[in-house]
């Protein structure tokens, strides 16, 4: 059929007709909302955005130090990623996965030369969840085995699988969940598991207790271990120096492969290109997203080392997706890692972070009753709020709902206010903006930050 002007109003003057009141409306009546009770949500209608800021329909601008789901890397509208998303859409805008493609080629190019030495296959998917589906899937038909060792306090997505990765309560309502699947405690100095005082007894005691785990579950029955780099949502828990090349040393005496999920610490987010080149250590997979391409096109993947794609060279993977390295997001990848590189935004996020955000967050904590801890780096920051600074009690219990909440609620909302957008998880707010964002951005919003801890100071 060859496609001909429909007499419809265009898309344009579609969207144009749609007002605040009729896409809150819509949304309502039309839209299921991820992770949320329904009835209770009145998500905010979203006009646009640029750079490190985006606006409501009723022009009220908000500086983002979320980056959405810590995703914009980027910023908001980048216009090379915007170009080269139109330009493949005029050109191939889907070519499914069997085929060659050249968007999907160069993508995959980038981001082998950016990963560390002897990873140079990627496999695409969507996202994050689907990324380390398909890493487990690889490590256990390499090794054979079928355990996965994973970390408590981690998130790993939300498929079957990668739900029962994760380490915190958003398994529960998925449990039993997929077999084979064990969970250890990793390292957190300011809540050890190990009741450590110091990051070395810290590191010293998570390693021997993953040694214990593997000894218990045997290793030999492990395919992998799997861990968030610099674990994301569940606090930027920043690993002591040493221990993720203590977890590196156990997989190789065991012949176990590492999964670093780099979903969301990667891509410029830690102030490297991935987090694990901190600590010069060279997994076996590597899962990105996110950051990747900013999720201007939904994105992921695994980055596959040799050893591990030899394995399927005369032997077929049984794993894929209809839209794995689709052009469109491809594309955007291309467009994003050029740029990256063009305007050195990997070295600008680690600068910001350590000659803005720290420092800067180091002063606030000092002022505020209700901030026990700031912990990070580059553009990926925690600042954890508490009742008491001695107990370390948090301001909201762990899993808080309802009234338990509120404080952390009464935080946000004083941000919102003020015009920046937080992002908050139990008791913590996240300092995650773009990669991008400037200091004098980053600044402004440390100034609201600081203003709105008053609110949460007065439940100490
Ligand atoms: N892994 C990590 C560390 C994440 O933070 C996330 C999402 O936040 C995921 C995996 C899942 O990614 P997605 O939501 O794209 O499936």
């Amino acid at each position: 059929m060859t496609h001909t002007t429909t007499p419809t109003a265009s898309f344009t003057e579609r969207m144009a007709g749609l007002d605040e009141a009729a896409v809150r409306r819509l949304d309502r009546d039309h839209v299921f909302h991820s992770w949320s009770a329904q009835a209770l949500i009145d998500p905010l209608p979203i006009a646009r955005a640029e750079g490190s800021y985006f606006w409501d329909h009723a022009g009220k601008r908000y500086l983002d130090f979320s980056s959405q789901l810590v995703n914009i890397n980027i910023g908001y509208q980048h216009p090379k990623v915007v170009a080269a998303i139109q330009e493949q859409a005029a050109r191939l805008a889907t070519i499914q996965p069997a085929f060659a493609n050249d968007a999907r080629s160069e993508a995959a190019r980038l981001i082998a030369e950016v990963a560390p030495e002897g990873l140079d296959r990627v496999f695409f998917t969507n996202g994050g969840a689907e990324a380390n589906e398909n890493a487990i899937r690889m490590a256990r038909l390499h090794t054979g085995r079928h355990k996965v060792l994973a970390t408590y306090r981690s998130y790993h997505g939300a498929t079957a699988g990668s739900i029962t990765l994760t380490g915190d309560p958003r398994r529960w309502p998925s449990e039993p969940g997929q077999p084979g699947i064990v969970h250890f405690w990793g390292p957190y100095t300011y809540r050890s598991a190990f009741h450590s005082e110091t990051e070395e007894q810290e590191r010293e005691r998570a390693l021997a207790h993953l040694r214990d785990t593997l000894m218990v579950e045997g290793p030999h029955t492990v395919a992998a271990i799997i861990l968030e780099t610099v674990v994301g949502t569940n606090g930027i828990l920043v690993p002591p120096e040493g221990y993720l090349q203590g977890v590196r040393a156990i997989c190789d005496e065991f012949g176990i492969m590492l999964i670093a999920d780099e979903v969301m610490a990667g891509f410029g987010r830690c102030g490297e290109w991935f987090a694990v080149d901190h600590w010069g250590v060279v997994p076996d997979l590597i899962t990105f997203a996110k950051g990747v391409n900013s999720g201007y096109v939904p994105l992921g993947g695994v980055i596959i080392s040799d050893p591990i794609a030899d394995t399927f060279q005369e032997r077929a993977y049984p794993g894929g997706l209809t839209y794995s390295g689709h052009p469109l997001a491809c594309a955007s990848a291309v467009a994003s890692i050029t740029a990256f590189h063009e305007e050195g935004i990997v070295d600008h996020a680690r600068r910001l972070g350590a000659d803005v955000i720290g420092p800067r967050l180091r002063e606030i904590a000092a002022k505020h009753a209700s901030v026990g801890d700031v912990r990070g780096l580059g553009v990926f920051w925690a600042v954890e709020l508490v009742t008491n600074r001695e107990t370390r009690d948090p301001l909201v219990p762990f899993n808080a709902a309802g009234d338990a909440a509120k404080p952390m609620a009464a935080f946000a909302a004083a941000c919102k206010e003020r015009g920046l957008w937080p992002f908050t998880h139990f008791n913590r707010t996240h300092v995650v903006p773009p990669c991008t964002t400037t200091a004098e951005e980053a600044e402004e919003g440390l100034a609201i930050l600081d203003e709105a801890l008053d609110v949460a100071d007065t439940f100490t």
